[in-house]
């Protein structure tokens, strides 16, 4: 591929392929001749799809060698295909999977690779050294919103080791059925969310005092030692604003600032060390997707998830429905035929709660994601799918657990980039890796996060909120290995202390909690 972006270019991702996508900016209009002799029989946009051969009703519409639809009408070879030419393909059956058979390629170890983090007692590492303020209920969160405040404004700058105060805010705690068998989702998440790498094991609660999600069911006795290790910590610090105790308003934000200040004083203590690359937890996803996620950014972070793999760190991928078309893929790299097994049944329980709300993987696609060219789940799936990179899975959580081993690991989770982030930051990352091609401001007050855009227009307009432009890959510019080692390396300064854009700016977005029980 040339550097020259006047150069009419389009990507094929597999010989087999009868499609390619248009790389040029702005698309290409109708009579531009490809170098093949291909001549484009209408315009076609950016990111977009067109038919490399004759392609005949019924017939099989091919991109990274899977189907991806069948043509609705007969599509001449220079045609742009329009989802609406695209009928998607029915759903993988869970039977009959490909189980932990395919033997991943030699990943020889690597070694040498260290960072600056903050190593916690129970032995995790931190990237930040954050207070939180974990909170019960949402009643309080207006409270613990003025209580961050002037926590922020009177007590952060008295400790310099202290990145920030951040309040757990969510929509969870009372007016819900607690005792629905899938309450245990948002439950556990707030409580390991709580125990993230990045707030050190200085647990503090402020709960209203009347609601369902009592601080001895967010935290039973067993959770909290096993955690912090030291009998001084054996139970979180609990401000309840209904206590008898506190007379107006500001009784109960001193009483938050003092338990805060307490905290601060055992953070500030925290000093950056240097840790292996192993105890690197990244979580990766992507969101506002287009045509390209699955070309540029998301291969070169596949790429780097098999260097941190090879690293011996974690690495977690998620997001169901942007997985459930390529099971097949998922089952057959599976380390052992148990965690196969328990991707099915992560995958199975997930089609049940699709099916409960009278929908299907198909309603996971955007109109960004069809305007930025991808006609489908099924083809985004195949674009997503490629984040994991190549090494063998060994592991799977379910939404809300925390991780206990290092390695590959499928932590299921809706696709929806706030839900995502936060189930994944209950599974203890300490960072995010996010991949755009429409462009989203996304950010997490926990957890640093490094976008990574897919186009090069997208890169250079919103040159102050993309970290890595993976653009370059499609310009031919550099290569996936290029962009994959400049991405390891990134990560790598960005968990010694390097901001993100989103954290110059302090952009985040709220906690999001996945909880598919009913609410009374
Ligand atoms: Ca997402």
């Amino acid at each position: 591929m040339a550097a020259d972006t006047q150069t009419p270019l389009f990507i094929r991702m597999h010989e087999r392929d009868n499609v390619a996508i248009v790389v040029n900016d702005g698309g290409l209009p109708a009579g531009t001749q490809f170098q093949n002799g291909l001549t484009l029989l209408e315009a076609v946009p950016q990111g977009h799809k067109v038919a490399l051969i004759d392609i005949a009703k019924g017939d099989a519409i091919t991109r990274y060698n899977v189907t991806i639809g069948y043509a609705l009408a007969g599509i001449a070879a220079g045609s742009w295909i329009q989802e609406a030419l695209v009928q998607l393909p029915p759903a993988r059956e869970l039977q009959n999977l490909p189980i932990a058979n395919r033997k991943p390629p030699e990943m020889p170890a690597l070694e040498g690779y260290t960072f600056q983090g903050f190593r916690n007692p129970d032995g995790s590492v931190g990237t930040r050294n954050i207070l939180a303020i974990t909170t019960t209920v949402q009643c309080v969160a207006g409270v613990v919103e003025y209580a961050v405040k002037r926590i922020k404004e009177e007590l952060l700058p008295k400790f310099s080791n202290v990145d920030d105060v951040v309040g757990l805010e969510h929509t969870y705690g009372c007016g819900v059925a607690i005792d629905a068998p899938d309450a245990m989702i948002p439950i556990r998440t707030v409580r390991n969310i709580s125990l993230n790498p990045n707030f050190g094991g200085q647990t503090m609660v402020v709960s209203l005092g009347c609601e369902k999600l009592q601080p001895t069911r967010l935290f039973p006795k067993s959770i909290i030692p096993i955690q912090t290790q030291t009998q001084e910590q054996a139970e979180p610090d609990v401000v309840c604003l209904q206590d008898a105790g506190h007379i107006g308003f500001q009784s109960m934000i001193t009483s938050i600032m003092q338990t805060a200040e307490k905290h601060l004083i055992k953070l500030n203590q925290r000093q950056r060390e240097t840790c292996p690359a192993s105890e690197l937890v990244v979580g990766v996803q992507c969101g506002g997707s287009d045509a390209f996620s699955g070309v540029t950014a998301n291969p070169a972070v596949g790429y780097a998830t098999d260097l941190l793999v090879r690293a011996g760190a974690t690495v977690m991928f998620s997001e169901v429905t942007e997985v459930r078309d390529g099971i097949d893929q998922l089952t057959s790299r599976a380390a052992t035929p148990e965690i196969a097994e328990a991707m099915i049944r992560e995958m199975d329980w997930y089609d049940q709660y699709l099916k409960r709300g009278g929908v299907d993987r198909s309603a996971n696609t955007t109109p960004g994601n069809k305007k930025g060219g991808l006609s489908n789940i099924v083809e985004k799936a195949m674009g997503s799918i490629v984040k994991s990179g190549s090494a063998a899975i060994s592991g799977v959580l379910s939404p809300g657990e925390k991780l206990t081993q290092k390695g590959l690991i499928y932590a299921a989770t809706p696709a929806s980039d706030f839900i995502c982030g936060t189930l994944q930051t209950a599974a203890g990352m300490n960072l995010h890796i996010f991949t755009t091609g429409r462009g989203t401001p996304y950010g997490l007050a926990a957890v640093p996060v490094i976008k990574v855009a897919t186009r090069n227009d997208l890169a250079r307009r919103w040159h102050d909120l993309m970290d890595i432009n993976a653009g370059r890959i499609a310009s031919g510019e550099a290569t996936i290995e290029e962009l994959g080692w400049e991405l390891f390396h990134f990560m790598l300064e960005v968990a010694s202390g390097k901001k993100t854009w989103a954290e110059y700016w302090k952009l985040h977005n709220a906690l999001v909690l996945f909880n598919p029980a009913p609410i009374t």
